[in-house]
């Protein structure tokens, strides 16, 4: 099925599995996911009841905020997963799934908190905060 998507962090001990459609690509500029990844996180997102994660002890979460945590793989250090309290939903790092993802990136987020060492020049749409109607830790434009 079309449908269906696979992925894994870096060294392979964190496996998972989506069902459903993914959502748009969002990148965010902010501190926070700069520091995580030394440029940018790039994630998609989906139903928490449709990914299934195989390797699960091998993740760390981190909470970055009391408004979500950030899972990563403590062997290989891969971010992996991005996921607010509230939220039914789960956001999973573009660059884990297997190839081609058919994944695209639709918009930046918290442009304005951009690392000042490179530019983003896709012609795609740049909020300087989050996005309205987009869940997030900070303020929307
Ligand atoms: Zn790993
Ligand atoms: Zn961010």
């Amino acid at each position: 099925m079309s449908d269906e998507h696979t992925g894994a962090c870096l060294c392979g001990s964190v496996r998972f599995k989506t069902r459903g459609k993914l959502r748009e690509v969002v990148a965010c500029h902010c501190s926070q996911c700069r520091k995580q990844t030394g440029l940018y996180y790039a994630a998609t997102n989906v139903a928490r009841e449709n990914l299934v994660i195989e390797g699960e002890e091998a993740i760390t979460w981190y909470r970055a905020s009391t408004f979500a945590r950030r899972g990563f793989c403590k062997i290989c250090g891969s971010a992996l997963f991005w996921v607010a309290d509230s939220a039914d939903e789960i956001s999973i790092m573009a660059g884990l799934f297997d190839q081609p993802s058919g994944l695209k990136i639709a918009y930046h987020i918290y442009c304005a908190d951009k690392g000042d060492y490179y530019e983003v020049r896709d012609g795609l749409p740049q909020y300087r905060q989050g996005r309205p109607g987009l869940l997030t830790a900070g303020p929307s434009d």
